[in-house]
Order: structure tokens, then sequence, then C-alpha cells
């Protein structure tokens, strides 16, 4: 095995200058992708956990260069979903065996910390054996908080880069590296499953990103890492530049599986976007969960971040049997529990 994976996999861990060699030179791929799995099976055997998403909102008051549901794309069509379709949702969702039901939206200020709470404890109510995920942007401390006490279990909110020159060059001035850090900790510290990541490809990064971001992580001992190519939206400011590359991007899932043995590992959309069986890779290169869409199929195509998004035109039952036909085609099972991280 080569030095830097056999290192990898035993210690989880390299020096800077290490880590920055092994994002820089080409890796034996199938070597790599081995030793990943290897590592996700002895700590997850070949479990795969499945979240249902619900995307109820693509208003949004940033305008992130690199998202097609920013503000300033006047093109993008706008819906909400009202609470009672949210909760048709979830119990979809629920007679097709989901135990996780994920919120994700843009931060829209329509959903109030009221609104979001009531959203919250009608769910928690409905389904007190399931987790509740959030994952609507940035918030206070005291909101966050609130959402807990309404019954949320755990919060998605990547970092998306830990350079802050690098976050300056993908958001406006009115986003900062150090509010988005601030709101991972405080999640953290309020007692959420977190979950963090980034994008990979993204415009100007760097290698040396990369590796903020693994130092940034491991530092902030996230329960789940979300990571996935960019991929480019025409109705952006970074419309003239070329989506992440699906190769690299199944060897940062390898690295952080190798690096993080515990971490829940996400097999992103965008992999599926970049290539049609870009999640399977993603499994094979140590992935654990998939998040197949519950929400109404008409509103699907608007929640519109990069273009040629998968699943936009598949019913929420389609969607389920497609996921498990896919996880089986790469020898891993679908487990029909809530999931939790081994990371503690
Ligand atoms: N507003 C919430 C937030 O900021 O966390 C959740 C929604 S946001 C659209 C979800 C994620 O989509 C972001 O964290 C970002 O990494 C990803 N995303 C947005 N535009 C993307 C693009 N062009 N390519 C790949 N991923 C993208």
């Amino acid at each position: 095995m080569s030095e830097l994976i056999e290192k990898l996999a035993s210690a989880h861990d390299l020096s800077d200058e290490e880590l920055l060699e092994f994002l820089m030179q080409p890796q034996p791929e199938q070597e790599l992708f081995a030793a990943a799995d290897a590592v996700r099976r002895e700590n997850y055997g070949d479990a795969v956990y499945l979240r249902g998403l619900i995307e109820f909102t693509n208003y949004c008051k940033n305008d992130c260069y690199y998202c097609g549901i920013r503000r300033s794309n006047t093109h993008a069509e706008r819906y909400r979903l009202s609470p009672e379709q949210i909760l048709d949702c979830c119990a979809e969702g629920y007679a097709m065996g989901y135990r996780t039901f994920v919120l994700q939206g843009g931060e829209d200020p329509y959903f109030t910390d009221e609104r979001v709470c009531e959203i919250v404890s009608a769910i928690r109510a409905g389904y007190p054996d399931c987790r509740i995920t959030l994952s609507i942007g940035e918030k206070t401390r005291e909101s966050y908080q609130a959402y807990f006490e309404a019954g949320a279990n755990r919060y998605l909110l990547r970092h998306e880069t830990a350079d802050p020159a690098h976050y300056r060059m993908l958001h406006p001035e009115s986003l900062s590296l150090e509010n988005r850090k601030r709101c991972l900790y405080d999640l953290r510290d309020i007692g959420y499953q977190v979950g963090s990541g980034f994008m990979i490809g993204s415009p100007y990064q760097k290698p040396e990103h990369i590796l903020a971001d693994v130092r940034f992580l491991q530092d902030l001992k996230p329960a789940m890492i979300g990571v996935g190519p960019f991929i480019t939206h025409s109705e952006t400011p970074f419309a003239d530049f070329p989506s992440g590359e699906l190769h690299f991007g199944l060897k940062i899932v390898a690295m952080l599986r190798l690096l993080f043995p515990k971490v829940l590992l996400p097999a992103t959309t965008a992999f599926g976007t970049l290539h049609p069986q870009g999640r399977e890779l993603a499994l094979k290169a140590g992935g654990n969960v998939m998040m197949p869409n519950l929400s109404p199929r008409k509103v699907r195509p608007l929640y519109d971040l990069y273009e040629n998004k998968v699943c936009v035109d598949e019913e929420a039952a389609q969607c389920r049997g497609c996921m498990e036909a896919r996880v089986k085609s790469v020898g891993y099972r679908v487990e029909v529990s809530v999931g939790d991280s081994l990371v503690r």
C-alpha cells in the first residue's frame, strides 16, 4: 500500500506537509477506496442510512456567488411549502420507513423562529421516534436553542471553506467565516448532532484550503461531514467556472473517511449530478448516508441550487426504491433506523 494511504488508514491523520502531498499527487484510487471501505465497514458495517429530505423553501436573503437560489437570481421561481405540506411529506416518508426528516431551505425571513418552532413541534409530536434535522442557515444562538427545545436534534450547516480569504471569494460582505464558525460551535454546545462540510472544486479552491477544512473539522468534531462537488449554475456570478471533478471529489470522500473513521459521510446528490453512478462511487469511497428527496414533485425542479440536479422528476416512493437499488448494487444495505453518528 502507498505510504501515505497506509499512514492515513492506521493513524487517521497526516502532517500538514503530508496532507498537501496527498492532495496534490495522484493516489492509487482502488487502494485508497479499499482502505476507506475497510474503515467504514469496521465502524458502520455495510449499513447505509437514509434521510428524507424536505426542501421547504427556496426563498433566500443571502447572495452566495455559487448558489442558484441566491437572492439576486431573479429568474428563480420561488416557492414555500405550508406546514400542512411539510407534515404530509413526513407522513409519506414515515410510511416508507424514513426515521430522519431533514428540513432544508434558503434563509427565508418568512419562516420566523415562531413558525420554525411550530413546525418542529408538530413533527416531534407526530413522530417521537424520529430525528429532526434542520438546515436553514445562520441564526442566533437563541434561535438555535429555541429550535432544539421544540424538538430538533440535528443541524446541517456547511462551513463551505475554512480559509477566510477563500470564504470572501465565495460570499458577499454580509457573510463571514467568523459568524459561520460561531454558529457551528453554538450548535454543538447546545447539544445538536452537527453536520458541516464544504464544496469540492469550488472556484479559487486550492489544496491549502482543503488542509484548512480538515484542521477546522478536526477541531469541531462534527457528527456528519457533507461534501460534494461544486456544480456550475448559469444564473450566478460563477457561471463561467467549471464544475468540480468527479475523481478528485471521490478522493476527498475517501480521505475524510480515513481521517474521521466514525463520522457520517453522505453520498451527496451533487455526486449523482456529475455522474450517473456518482453516489454509488461515493459509497464505495467511504460514504454511508443518502438523502432521498421527499419534497412534493412539483416544487423539486425549483430547488435549483445548480444545473441538471438529479431526481427532480420522481415521486418520493420512486426515489426510495431507486436509492435501495443503488445501495444494493454496490454491496451495501439500507438500514431503517435513526442512524445516529458514532462520533461522541
Ligand atoms: N441555507 C442553508 C445553508 O446555507 O446551509 C441550506 C441550503 S444551502 C442551498 C445547502 C448547500 O448547498 C450549501 O451548503 C452549499 O454547499 C450547497 N450548494 C449551493 N450551491 C451549490 C453549487 N452550485 N454546487 C454545489 N453545491 C452547492
